[in-house]
């Protein structure tokens, strides 16, 4: 797809005591028959956006919404160009009598500033980088495994996703 303009409304905060959490709700346009899961994955270049949840967006209307629930994004219009892949580069050596185990490999990054294959949990991370090719084995491995899955492989999803509701 090519770039498109987005605009977030001012969000809305939702209720501390009804959901037990702080969050806002952000509702957005985008242009009608822009393809959801593009927009859903571009979104997160927003700051503020990475880690947002509960994505809806109806492509007929180009009215959607999503939830924020530990950070905040500016309101406004946004020029988004894509996804952008980011990996993870962690340093997973160590010393060992007197020898070294272990290297140092770019990751997928999934959540930000977390790999695919789980590596952070076990070394430090020294950089994340957009774009940068990926020379972890065990990520490359489970992206592969997933790629024999589609959309209709997810039972609890509608698709093409429902309409915003109103809240
Ligand atoms: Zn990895």
């Amino acid at each position: 797809m090519s770039a498109v303009t987005v605009t977030l409304h001012t969000p809305y905060d939702g209720d501390y005591a009804r959901h037990g959490v702080e969050f806002s709700s952000v509702h957005f346009s985008a242009p009608a028959g822009t393809d959801p899961d593009w927009l859903e994955l571009s979104l997160r270049v927003i700051p503020g956006c990475a880690t947002l949840v509960e994505f809806e967006f109806d492509p007929n209307t180009g009215d959607g919404r999503f939830i924020l629930l530990d950070s905040e994004v500016c309101p406004g219009d946004y020029r988004l160009k894509g996804p952008a892949p980011y990996a993870l580069e962690v340093d997973a050596r160590i010393q060992h009598n007197g020898r070294q185990y272990g290297q140092i490999l770019t990751h997928i990054e999934t959540d930000m500033w977390h790999a695919l294959c789980g590596a952070e949990q076990s070394g430090a991370i020294t950089g994340r980088r957009e774009n940068e090719p990926v020379t972890c084995p065990a990520c490359r491995e489970r992206w592969q495994r997933c790629q024999v899955y589609g959309h209709a492989d997810f039972e609890n999803l509608n698709w093409p996703k429902k309409a915003p509701s109103s809240v």
